[in-house]
Formats: C-alpha cells, structure tokens, sequence
C-alpha cells in the first residue's frame, strides 16, 4: 500500500524546533513523505503555531495561515499526482494533527480537532490514520 507519511515521523528534522524524531517501522508501505509546513515555505526551525479560531498564528503572534494552507495544498497535490489515499500524520501538528491539536493558548492543552492538511484530507474522502494508530493502519493494508 502507497501512503503518504508526515516527513518528521520518518526522521527528518523538519520540525518546527529542528529536533528529529525516531523513524517509524513501515516495512511493508510505500512511503511517500511530506512536510505541508516546508513545502508552505515556512523555515526550519521556526516559532511554533497553533490554531487560533479560523487562523494559525505563531506563538510571536504573526499569522502564518497562507503559507499553512499553500502547503497543505501543495501536500494535496502530490498526494493526487501519486494516487495515495492514506496518509500517516503526527498528531498534534497544527498541520499534520488527526485527531487532537493544541488549544490555541499555547499552554500546551490539547483539544479534539484535526490540523489543516489533514482536515483538507478529510474533507477531500481520504484516509487520516495519526502515529498512535499504527496497529489501525497496518490492519487497513491487510483488508
Ligand atoms: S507534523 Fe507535519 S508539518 Fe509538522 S514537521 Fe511534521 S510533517 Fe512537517
């Protein structure tokens, strides 16, 4: 199975504070990695954000929404241009979250709520699985 995978969860230090997670064990998948914030144009390292209401703003306070949306677009289209219909995201991204975000404060509170590339995802009819679903997305690959 082809999946496009959130870029940070494959080792790469395109994080927001350049720090490199530990590679995820996909043997098995096609992998196709992305970052949506990168490919927005944004730096690494770079001032977290989080979403704010209908806006993502850094924690400096600049509205970085555009170039958020450019990339979860541009995201989009690789996914369309390879004919991926699962993507593996990080949790909790502003971004990349599937399933919960932080609350906007910058308290480090988490709420219920997806980030923009992946609601654009799910907004489009495809498939969102977060790194704690893992186990969910290998069985998907076994149907
Ligand atoms: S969570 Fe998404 S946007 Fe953030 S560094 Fe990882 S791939 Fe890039």
């Amino acid at each position: 199975m082809k999946i496009l995978v959130s870029a940070c969860l494959l080792g790469c230090n395109c994080r927001y504070n350049g720090e490199a997670l530990e590679s995820l064990d996909l043997e098995g998948f096609e992998v196709v990695p992305v970052c949506p914030e990168v490919l927005g144009g944004l730096p690494t390292s770079r001032p977290a954000s989080e979403i704010v209401g209908d806006r993502v703003l850094s924690i400096e306070g600049r509205d970085v929404t555009q170039a958020f949306k450019d990339g979860a677009k541009k995201a989009l289209d690789i996914m369309d241009k390879e004919a991926i219909k699962v993507a593996l995201l990080k949790e909790s991204s502003p971004s990349c979250g599937a399933n919960f975000i932080y609350d906007g404060s910058f308290s480090g509170k988490k709420i219920g709520g997806a980030g923009i590339f992946a609601r654009l995802l799910t907004e489009r009819g495809l498939e969102v699985f977060s790194e704690n679903q893992l186990d969910q997305l290998k069985a998907r690959k076994n149907e």
